[in-house]
């Protein structure tokens, strides 16, 4: 009677994970049933998801997703989430922006179509929403009741409001000293906020502590013991941007790298759609963009090597300050074996990109997106990336949450008495 039950209660309700089979090391390949693990039992190598997908008629798989919603759920089919994931309460991320940049591909020579994927369209405004709606689904069927998460800003924001929204309690850890922008939306949400005396990489230390702890139990932190999941949330952005391109790969994919999960899950995706056979299979360049106050991925790709050095983060791009990129050498052989490149500009370049990209196309960027576009600015300018091939740059934050980056060379270009007289006489009538 009771093996019954079950059985009926399994054919009931959708596979919890849906076309999702196991973890596998992304290093020796071993596979563990799914669960809250992120480091393989074999060889300490990260987990990854695998799936059995629904290979065989792509045409039937687009229609299906057209037919989806106007978010990521419309991939449901390739992620690792039930069938009814859009029945839940969830912030509903994604399918933002594709935007034709004409005016900032002619401002900087790119004759093949520049197109900017604009994440700030998200709804805590970063492309961290895509991420943390995966591991929030995954924390619902482990049962766990505290959403966490070690922070560089936008991730803290994000696991606040999907966790204010799904109805979890959460505790985010964030370094005590970012922008305003980042604390103020990382708190607003109402769950807790701790800032830690120290960057990223001591907050990040900190939560891997606290997991192994008593006190971590029941805890999903999203990029942690739920990274595998969190990673596969990034698979997105390739998705939509091969759909919004009418089912095509581009040419090159300029992408900013933090600790290099987005990255390295973009290629899986666009590896998965040309598997699927819903994009034709053709080569494509992923270059990756860091500040260069903390560059060890780019500096490792200049180099030539193949192990990241850990360097003491400096650089205005906070979102991005990871010393020591957990993904950064899966970027390296991504970036090389697609013939890509990794770049770095510094704090005035990036500076100078995000205004860049304000002017030309009315979009305003956080720093991470100055570091995209200023180095694509410089692959251009440096012959790396071809101006005469199609690139999709990608803005993954919004500019109103890091607005001291350019608050000291941005203001008025007037304050004047309210008369046509002051306004003549500021040099600004006529022309
Ligand atoms: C987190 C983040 C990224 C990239 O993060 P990865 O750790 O490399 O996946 C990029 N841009 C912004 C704005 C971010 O917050």
């Amino acid at each position: 009677m009771a093996v019954q039950t079950i059985v009926a209660a399994e054919t009931n309700s959708p596979a919890p994970f849906g076309p999702a089979v196991a973890l596998s090391c992304r290093e020796c390949g071993e596979r563990f049933p799914l669960s809250p693990v992120f480091a393989c039992e074999a060889c300490f190598g990260p987990l990854e998801v695998a799936y059995d997908l629904p290979s065989g008629d792509p045409e039937g798989l687009k229609k299906q997703i057209a037919a989806g919603p106007d978010n990521i759920w419309r991939y449901a089919p390739l992620l690792p989430v039930p069938a009814d994931v859009t029945t839940k309460p969830n912030l509903n991320p994604g399918f933002t922006k594709l935007v034709k940049a004409d005016n900032l591909a002619r401002e900087l020579g790119i004759t093949g179509g520049l197109h900017i994927k604009d994440d700030s369209g998200n709804p805590t405004h970063s492309f961290k929403d895509r991420v943390v709606a995966i591991a929030l689904e995954a924390a619902r069927t482990f049962g766990l009741t505290t959403l966490s998460c070690s922070s560089t800003g936008n991730l803290a924001g994000a696991v606040g409001a999907a966790a204010a929204r799904a109805g979890f309690r959460s505790c985010v850890f964030i370094p005590h000293d970012l922008e305003a922008g980042k604390v103020v939306m990382a708190a607003v949400y109402g769950g807790e906020l701790v800032g830690i005396e120290g960057n990223y990489d001591d907050v990040n230390r900190f939560c891997s502590e606290l997991i192994g702890d008593p006190i971590g139990e029941g805890w999903g932190f999203v990029n942690v013991n739920l990274r595998p999941y969190y990673g596969e949330g990034s698979k997105t952005l390739a998705y939509e941007i091969c759909e919004q391109l009418g089912w095509r790969l581009p040419d090159n994919l300029v992408i900013p790298i933090a600790s290099g999960s987005q990255l390295t899950k973009i290629d899986k995706g666009l590896q998965e759609l040309i598997k699927l056979g819903l994009v034709e299979d053709k080569p494509y360049k992923i270059y990756g963009a860091q500040a260069e106050g903390c560059s060890p991925v780019s500096a490792a790709f200049k180099a030539g090597h193949d192990v990241v050095r850990p360097v003491k983060p400096d650089t205005i791009a906070k979102s991005l300050a990871i010393g020591n990129p957990a993904d950064g050498p899966y970027v390296l052989d991504i970036a090389r074996r697609t013939g890509g490149a990794v770049e770095d500009v510094n704090d005035e370049q990036i500076v100078d990109a995000i205004k860049l990209l304000a002017r030309t196309e009315g979009i305003f960027a956080e720093t991470a997106g100055g570091v995209t576009v200023g180095v694509l600015r410089k692959l251009i300018e440096s012959g790396q990336l071809d101006p005469a091939a199609e690139t999709v740059v990608l803005n993954t934050g919004d500019g109103l949450k890091t607005l001291d980056a350019v608050a000291p060379t941005t203001g008025p270009t007037a304050t004047i008495r309210p008369t046509l007289d002051a306004f003549r006489a500021a040099g600004l009538a006529g022309s």
